[in-house]
């Protein structure tokens, strides 16, 4: 696929490639000598301003959230993206042109179980006024509750169970959103140059400028519960738990996934198949 990046505003090219069973999943810059590879985990995260950027020694590959997202709901875990400019293409601000690539790509199972990270214990990352935590659970649940002082968002929540279906239908098409008060500051720090009403939903002090509307009353909430299932994937392994979020963004959910694994007494990886204690829910969710 090709488009522009959000903060760049910077025409970029990118290639989802086959990989084999436990490669994972790596971001490789082909228009840098050497075609240097990053794998997308938490220790390479370098920056959380707005969007999510991994980052190497002398590279980046920015505004990796919406893509890692889709990777997470269609179970895509064996994965090389390839990419010639410094940041994914933004689309219309959803995941919806990740979500069309990869169903028309095709994917395919492959011969070795899925492990998971399986939360035996809660873990928790915040304060009064942001927080996240996650709770054991067999499958993948987000819980998250965002409050914004404006007319047209104010206290949102949504509590959704995580799979292909869900995915596509209530949390793939949510678009990401800016505050035109605030587009002159990020831009003057270099940020949001490729930002438009095509690839975000624009609110001023009262109103949504975006002459089509919203494509559901609380898609920012949706939004939110977007970013955040794309940055889990820094994990390096899918989770099996409940992600409840109060006010999260990328920061947030950088230190609760680098909280997750520097907490190994609290999980335990297990493999598909394996018997959960007290799993009654089984079969609902990611074991079809
Ligand atoms: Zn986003």
């Amino acid at each position: 696929m090709k488009g522009i990046g959000l903060h760049t505003g910077q025409p970029t090219r990118l290639t989802f490639c086959p990989a084999p069973v436990n490669t994972g999943v790596y971001f490789v810059r082909t228009d840098l000598p050497g075609r240097p590879a990053l794998a997308a985990k938490a220790n390479h995260v370098r920056a959380t301003q707005l969007a999510t950027t991994l980052g190497g020694d002398y590279f980046s590959v920015s505004t990796v959230e919406h893509c890692l997202s889709t990777l997470a709901a269609f179970r895509i875990d064996n994965l090389i993206i390839e990419l010639d400019g410094p940041e994914i293409p933004i689309g219309d601000g959803s995941a919806k042109i990740f979500l069309d690539a990869l169903v028309n790509a095709g994917m395919t199972e492959q011969e070795q179980p899925r492990k998971y990270i399986y939360i035996n214990q809660n873990i928790y990352f915040g304060d009064d006024s942001k927080y996240a935590y996650v709770a054991p659970y067999n499958g993948l649940r987000i819980s998250s509750t965002i409050e914004f002082p404006h007319p047209k968002i104010g206290r949102q929540t949504l509590d959704i169970d995580i799979n292909e279906q869900s995915f596509g239908r209530d949390i793939a098409p949510a678009r990401t959103f800016g505050f035109l008060r605030e587009v002159e500051a990020m831009r003057a720090k270099g940020l949001a140059r490729g930002g438009s009403m095509a690839n975000a939903i624009v609110l001023d002090s009262e109103a949504i400028l975006n002459p089509e509307g919203l494509r559901f009353h609380d898609e920012f909430v949706r939004h939110k519960v977007l970013d955040a299932l794309g940055d889990l994937v820094t994990l390096g392994l899918p989770l099996m738990g409940h992600v409840v979020l109060y006010k999260a963004g990328h920061d947030l959910m950088n230190r609760l996934v680098t909280k997750i694994l520097n907490s190994t007494d609290h999980f335990r990886v297990i493999e598909l198949g394996a018997d959960l204690p007290d799993n009654p829910l089984e079969d609902q969710y990611l074991w079809a």
